[in-house]
């Protein structure tokens, strides 16, 4: 065999001229491939994996160019608007107001440099999210197992895969049971291919056709396997064809879509008018073209809503980055939407809902019943406690050998505490590590007890048998034989499957009556929201079943001798309970889904609060599979539980729920949930428990697999598309003042000189407004929110409601007080109207007027909008940050414009007396004040 850097090393040149490399391992012998890989059984060292490491670099594709910064920036001041500001400036310069020209440009630049930061902003939040959930391989290195992260591999690297986890690399299998992959990434074909250890000389496959080669990007959906790496990097099937743009998809939600659709309108509304504007001014007004145009342009600017897209884009991403501080990872911007439209939220029980930290409560046999309860769960204390009571509980021969099958039957681990942890620590199914706790409870010690029963075969759990079986070496003879098979599982089925069951006097073939008890007992424990296990074993020897071989789940799980029932409870998780309250407030539906016996999902749905009435239904997997559509439709208008279904199942009740109308959130964490997650409007993976395959499926990821996770996830989705809709209504409010004033230069044909002149309008449009409006996107979720039922999502953002508050409303108070006030000031002046002078220093205070009424009616407004229908006396009133700071600088630009000299030609301004600035200051108060008192109505 050739050393491993010469073996048909392949190096491949590809665009970015990086030197890669991808053994060829499919023609080996599966216990050839070790050498050809230049490794070990054991695995590499980690000596050879720095070596390595450095030769190939990082397991990971190259990221997409993404649009550089300087690309970005420019594009801010390329819009529409922008161009239409450029092109106004330049015509004022043109037309010998260089200083207004420069003017226009400047206001321009500091916009597109706003926009430009909030875009950036908005990109590095939702940057920030995809580096927290990084992904993960098991590998074996130097003999030991070790996580590592999946960008670490190499070639040559011993990689351990199962059910559910995401290949991260291309590799040889060298070992695989039952072992099915899903490379629909690849080939786009969805069936899931086998794949084993077997050499494959067949030189006509193409790459993806060999049989005993996995990739990277495919997931595996069956059984579990052993690979070595063949390729990493650009250097896998994935790198090649580089689907590089794939998970970059940012694809605009619904509301940005609509925003985007509605800029353009206004925009196309805008230019008609400015165009109409432009006309009459030149031959109604006579004003020359250049001055006309510039006029034109303030009009078009004032309507045009060019920062808006910008702004929500902030907005949802902030909310984003909100959300994954309280442990919910959304994956698209346009998820925080629909989120705030849940109006189902379809959960799973076990580790959701409760803590999935199980403690052995009962233990039930049929001559005897022993209770555990008070023997709690993985405290030291406890056990030594419990050893007391040793010679009690193994006294009786069928329960010396529940307790010891039950643990043999386990998988999982509970470790001491150490340095790092200060209590026990649960490594895998915390449904079996209770079972290692009862056997240390009750006096075995659990490295004896695996010496007494070494393990031969599993046949692993799964979610639709219900139950698992090992097979098990014993080292004193179970009813005379050496060789048991040991099956644990959901009783129902179980009881159904064991014909025979035994007690103190021996073992006795099953009867009804027996049945009958079981069954009684198991629905005992159910009704107190107990999860029961029936455990139970078969002689092999007796019945020829000794050969691997025939060790199948059709021969070993039938015919079994019944040894009794394991109660275990598994208490709520702390603040499921309010977060429960709080859906029904917000009028959520919440229907529990899961694996588990029906009497134990109801107890506890009631438990919780889920369940409140007393003929809430309870359809199990069975009755589901049965039901027809609209008998399904039927039930689910009701309370219900779904127990004892299948994974695969969700899907229907998903589907049907939608065609109810109902906008559905439902929570996963296996291979066969994909289908459901992926329906679903909001799929939700658990980010603890969950497989590759599900948190690929889902919208959003729970870090800690918490239900009220997902519960402030909708109320964060509620709050934000509130806080957009304040930020319209606040954006728009202004446009009717800004324009009226030229309506009434225009309509008078000039006897009324313009009483808001363009660079006014640019000082709130693009200066006063900016801050306070992003401020109300940031407004903390109202009080209320959670009290209203969920919106539809047809429910328009921009519904006529708000346009009419927005444009009639506000707008038409607004435009009365600012030319109210710049009517005033002639008449405080003159004593009448009679002569409205258009230039001069009495022109200019009046002006100032215009301005600093909308500025303070502005004031007023940001206000009004941080509640909807509320008071505001409800509010802590100046307790948004951003709004304060955006009232000092709108406060700020105001007076610098009427203070400094300077300003004073650029802006039309002048200096203002004492009844002016009390005119002003009264604004806010009007504006407020006629609020309120529509809010009173609306309330009433
Ligand atoms: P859940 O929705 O509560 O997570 P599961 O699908 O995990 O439901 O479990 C369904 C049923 O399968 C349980 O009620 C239990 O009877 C049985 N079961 C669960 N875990 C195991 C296991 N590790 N071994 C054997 N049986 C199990
Ligand atoms: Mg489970």
């Amino acid at each position: 065999m050739k050393p491993f850097l010469e073996i048909e090393e392949q190096v491949m040149s590809n665009r970015t001229n990086e030197k890669t490399v991808q053994l060829d391992l499919e023609t080996y012998a599966a216990n050839d491939v070790y050498k050809a890989a230049a490794t070990q059984s054991s695995g590499l060292s980690h000596k050879q994996v720095k070596e390595r490491q450095k030769q190939y670099g990082p397991n990971r594709l190259k990221e997409v160019e993404k649009e550089p910064v300087i690309v970005t920036f420019i594009r801010n001041f390329t819009s529409l608007m922008a161009i239409l500001l450029w092109v106004g400036g330049a015509v004022a310069i043109l037309s010998h107001s260089v200083e207004l020209g420069l003017a226009i440009w400047f206001v321009n630049i500091i916009n597109g440099v706003f926009s430009f930061v909030q875009e950036y902003r908005a990109s590095q939040a939702t940057e920030a999210l995809k580096k927290m959930l990084p992904s993960y391989a098991r590998v074996i290195r130097e003999g030991q197992e070790e996580k590592v992260l999946a960008e670490e591999l190499v070639p040559g690297d011993l990689v351990l895969i199962e059910e559910g986890d995401r290949i991260s690399a291309d590799g040889r299998v060298i070992f695989a049971t039952d072992f099915q992959v899903n490379q629909s990434a690849l080939t786009g074909e969805s069936n899931p291919v086998y794949k084993n250890s077997d050499a494959d000389t067949n030189a006509q496959k193409t790459a993806l056709e060999y049989d005993n080669m996995v990739f990277a990007g495919t997931t595996v959906s069956l059984g579990s396997a052993k690979m070595i790496v063949s390729a990493t990097g650009m250097a896998t099937q994935f790198g090649q064809i580089a689907h590089l743009t794939e998970n970059m998809a940012d694809d605009k939600s619904p509301l940005q879509k609509e925003l985007d659709h509605l800029t353009k309108q206004i925009s196309v509304i805008a230019i008609t008018v400015g165009v109409i504007f432009f006309i009459a001014a030149a031959l109604f007004v006579h004003q020359p073209f250049a001055k006309a145009f510039i006029f034109a342009l303030g009009m078009i600017v004032a309507f045009i809503p060019e920062g808006l897209l910008p702004t929500v884009t902030l907005s949802l991403a902030m909310a984003v980055q909100r959300m994954a501080k309280s442990n919910a990872l959304v994956k698209k911007l346009s998820s925080v939407e629909t989120l705030g439209a849940t109006s189902v939220i379809c959960s799973d029980k076990t580790g959701t809902l409760t803590q999935n930290a199980m403690t052995v409560n009962h233990i039930w046999q049929v001559s005897d019943q022993y209770d555990v309860t008070g023997l709690g769960y993985a405290a030291e204390g406890d056990i030594r406690k419990s050893r007391g009571k040793k010679a009690a509980l193994i006294e009786s021969q069928p329960l010396e050998h529940l307790v010891r099958f039950a643990h043999l039957c386990s998988n999982a681990q509970v470790l001491p505490p150490n340095d790092g942890n200060a209590s026990y620590t649960v490594l895998g199914d915390p449904t079996e590590a209770c079972l290692n706790v009862l056997a240390e409870k009750a006096g075995l010690t659990l490295e004896k007890n695996k010496s007494w029963g070494p393990r031969l075969k599993e046949l692993p759990f799964d979610s639709v048998r219900k139950r698992m079986t090992t097979v098990n070496q014993v080292d004193s003879l179970v009813d005379g034989s050496s060789l048991v098979s040991i099956t644990k599982g959901s009783p129902k089925e179980m009881v159904e499957l064991c014909h025979f069951y035994k007690d103190q006097k021996g073992i006795h073939e099953m009867t009804a009556d027996v049945q009958a008890r079981i069954l009684a007992a198991n629905d005992d424990f159910a009704k107190d929201g107990l999860r029961v296990l029936a455990l139970a074993y078969r002689t092999l020897e007796s019945e020829r079943l000794t050969q691997e071989e025939q060790w199948t789940k059709e021969t070993l799980e039938h015919n079994m001798i019944f040894l009794g029932l394991i109660a275990m409870s598994d208490p709520p998780r702390e603040g499921v309970r309010e977060a429960v309250e709080k859906c029904h407030r917000a009028s959520i539906r919440i229907i529990m889904v899961t694996g588990d016996y029906g009497l134990t999902a109801l107890s506890i749905a009631k438990k919780i609060g889920i369940v409140r009435g007393d003929d809430a239904r309870v359809v199990t997997g069975l009755e589901l599979e049965k039901m027809s559509d609209e008998a399904l439709k039927e039930a689910l208008k009701g309370e219900i539980v779904f127990a004892r279904v299948a994974p695969e199942q969700k899907y229907r009740v998903v589907s049907a729920l939608q065609e109810l109308g109902e906008v559905v959130a439902v929570t996963g964490d296996g291979v066969n949930d994909a289908p459901a997650l992926k329906k679903a409007d909001i799929g939700v993976a658990m980010g603890i428990t969950g497989t590759d395959v599900a948190k690929e499926s889902a919208d959003m990821i729970l870090t800690d697999d918490h239900f009220a996770s997902i519960v402030k996830a909708v109320e964060e989705g509620r709050a934000v598309f509130h806080n957009i809709k304040k930020f319209l209504t606040y954006i728009f409010n202004s446009n009717t003042p800004e324009a009226v004033p030229s309506a009434f230069f225009l309509l008078s044909r000039g006897f009324v000189p313009l009483p808001l002149t363009v660079m006014q309008i640019l000082a709130v449009d693009l200066g006063t407004d900016m801050i306070p409006a992003l401020g109300l996107g940031v407004e903390p979720p109202e009080p209320g929110v959670m009290n209203q039922p969920p919106r539809k999502l047809t429910d328009r953002l921009l519904d006529k409601k708000l346009l009419i508050k927005a444009f009639l409303w506000y707008g038409l108070i607004e435009s009365s007080l600012a030319m109210g006030a710049f009517f005033i000031t002639y008449l405080l002046h003159n004593g009448n109207l009679a002569v409205l002078a258009g230039s001069g220093q009495l022109y200019q205070e009046a002006t100032t007027m215009t301005l600093g009424a909308i500025i303070f009616c502005q004031i007023g407004m940001v206000m009004n909008s941080r509640t909807s229908d509320q008071s505001i006396r409800k509010l802590q009133l100046f307790g948004n940050p951003l709004i304060n700071i955006g009232l000092v600088v709108e406060l700020i630009i105001f007076v610098t414009l009427v203070y400094l000299p300077v300003f004073h030609d650029l802006f039309n301004t002048a200096s203002l007396g004492v009844w002016h600035w009390l005119y002003l200051m009264l604004c806010p108060f009007v504006i407020v004040g006629l609020e309120e008192w529509r809010k009173r109505l609306m309330r009433k």
